[in-house]
């Protein structure tokens, strides 16, 4: 199949079969997008790679998700263009309001020459794993318990399976994973970072998140996202699916700030009137959407929402981390995924230059680790103005409506060094 030529030059071709042996092996842990979007940039560029997952099956989480500028320049690059399109819903602008007057604070038009899309969780998923073509390289029900290190070989042990060795392992296992904890103890010297930055710890925040078929009287949330912002509380609405070429839905995220968690498990239902009276405010679109979701057979889901700090390295010999094994995120800037998504095209990339693992796990920690730990500093920050009170709500509604009334790009700006990152310029310029 064809696609729409992308509007920026292509990556000149790396000669990934002079580089590469043959013989060696990339195993990937994780089939979530970072670990997906990595073994389909890899068969692209003729890498060998096997992708576990200790999953029987896709988990099917329907939920939906922002696809930035950033990284629809991405999966173009990986030839998805048409079939991203045909998934998503194009987002416009975005509309700030205030969660308890309903009052608008902000609008704005987004002004990138790349689309940002909104779709399903599962039909990014879906994407990616049918852009795979070698099927025979995804195993399922595989879950992996531990590995060592040795100076030909990584052994990687299993739940289900005997011991096996690959050349390069990289784990793209999630927030909680395995692979990070062992990489840390692992460090050259022995000597771990101070403040155990690896280990995971509740953020303080639960985030609530409910589907509903799209219905013409939401057709005022068409277009954009819509953000209420109030004190510990915040709620994103945004419609996800394509009007002609599938289903549209309505998207539903609704934040609170919670001290405590002590919940197990990653879907637990949630209890549909609670969250409708916690989120309870004064705009009549928000209670309509609330009581369809009470009505709705798809069940509301909570999360409680984990991080660990910032880690100081990614990478340890041949092995490396990608996505939130590296760098878990708030989603208050919706760029965990996104970053995951860069992660793995910029690894691909340098497997493919480089003959040596070791050096292409570094300088790809090199390329991304800055970038990605801002945006997770950027997400955190989020949570601070989302759901600012008092005073500082006070000057961040002021600042809003005075930003967008006088100068609007101004808020496009802000969010510019996210947006417009062009990874293959970048990736060209080294
Ligand atoms: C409420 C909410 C909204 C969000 N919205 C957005 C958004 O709009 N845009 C965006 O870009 N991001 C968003 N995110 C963030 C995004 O979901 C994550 O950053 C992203 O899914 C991370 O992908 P990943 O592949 O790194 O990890 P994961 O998706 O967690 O995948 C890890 C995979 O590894 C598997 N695994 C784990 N351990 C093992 C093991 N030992 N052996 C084998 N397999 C293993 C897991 O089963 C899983 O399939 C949101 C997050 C939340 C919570």
């Amino acid at each position: 199949m064809t696609f729409p030529p992308s509007p920026r030059p292509p990556v000149p071709p790396s000669n990934s079969q002079d580089n590469f042996s043959r013989k060696d092996e990339i195993t990937i842990i994780g089939a979530g997008i970072g670990g997906l979007t990595l073994a389909s940039a890899l068969e692209k560029k003729e890498i060998p790679f096997q992708l576990y997952e200790q999953a029987d099956s896709f988990e099917a989480l329907g939920y939906g998700i922002q696809v930035s500028p950033n990284i629809v320049r991405v999966l173009w690059e990986l030839g998805l263009e048409k079939e991203l399109e045909n998934i998503s819903h194009r987002c416009l602008g975005f509309e700030l309001r205030s969660f308890n007057s309903d009052k608008i604070l902000a609008k704005w038009q987004l002004n990138n020459k790349i689309p940002y899309y909104q779709c399903r969780r599962s039909d990014l998923h879906q994407l990616l794993f049918d852009s795979i073509q070698d099927k025979n390289r995804i195993h399922f029900s595989q879950r992996l318990e531990s590995y060592q290190q040795e100076d030909d070989k990584i052994s990687l042990y299993w739940q289900n399976l005997q011991c096996t060795t690959t050349t390069a392992l990289v784990a793209a296992d999630g927030v909680r994973s395995q692979v990070r904890r062992s990489l840390l103890d692992a460090v050259a010297d022995g000597v771990k970072p101070q403040n155990n930055p690896e280990q995971t710890q509740y953020a303080g925040y639960a985030a609530y998140r409910a589907i509903l078929p799209f219905k013409d009287k939401y057709r005022s949330f068409w277009g954009k996202a819509t953000v209420w912002m109030g004190e510990n509380h915040h709620v994103v609405v945004y419609p996800n699916g394509n009007q002609n070429n599938s289903t549209p839905w309505l998207n539903l995220v609704l934040v609170v700030k919670d001290a405590n968690w002590n919940e197990q498990g990653w879907n637990i239902p949630a209890d549909k009137q609670a969250v409708a009276q916690e989120f309870a405010n004064q705009s009549e679109e928000l209670k309509e959407i609330l009581e369809d979701m009470m009505a709705s057979p798809e069940p509301c889901f909570k999360w409680g929402l984990f991080i660990h700090q910032p880690l100081p390295y990614w990478s340890q010999g041949k092995v490396t981390l990608l996505g939130d094994a590296a760098h878990p995120m708030l989603p208050f800037q919706a760029q965990g995924a996104a970053m995951a998504i860069e992660d793995a095209y910029v690894l691909a990339e340098y497997l493919a230059r480089e003959k040596d693992i070791e050096k292409a796990f570094l300088n790809y920690q090199q390329t991304r680790i800055k970038r990605a730990t801002k945006v997770q500093q950027v997400s955190r920050n989020n949570a601070d103005i989302f759901h600012a009170s008092g005073v500082k709500a006070m000057i961040r509604n002021f600042g809003l409506g005075l930003i967008s009334s006088t100068f609007p790009s101004l808020l496009n700006q802000k969010t510019a060094w996210i947006y417009d990152y062009d990874l293959c310029v970048k990736l060209n310029k080294q």
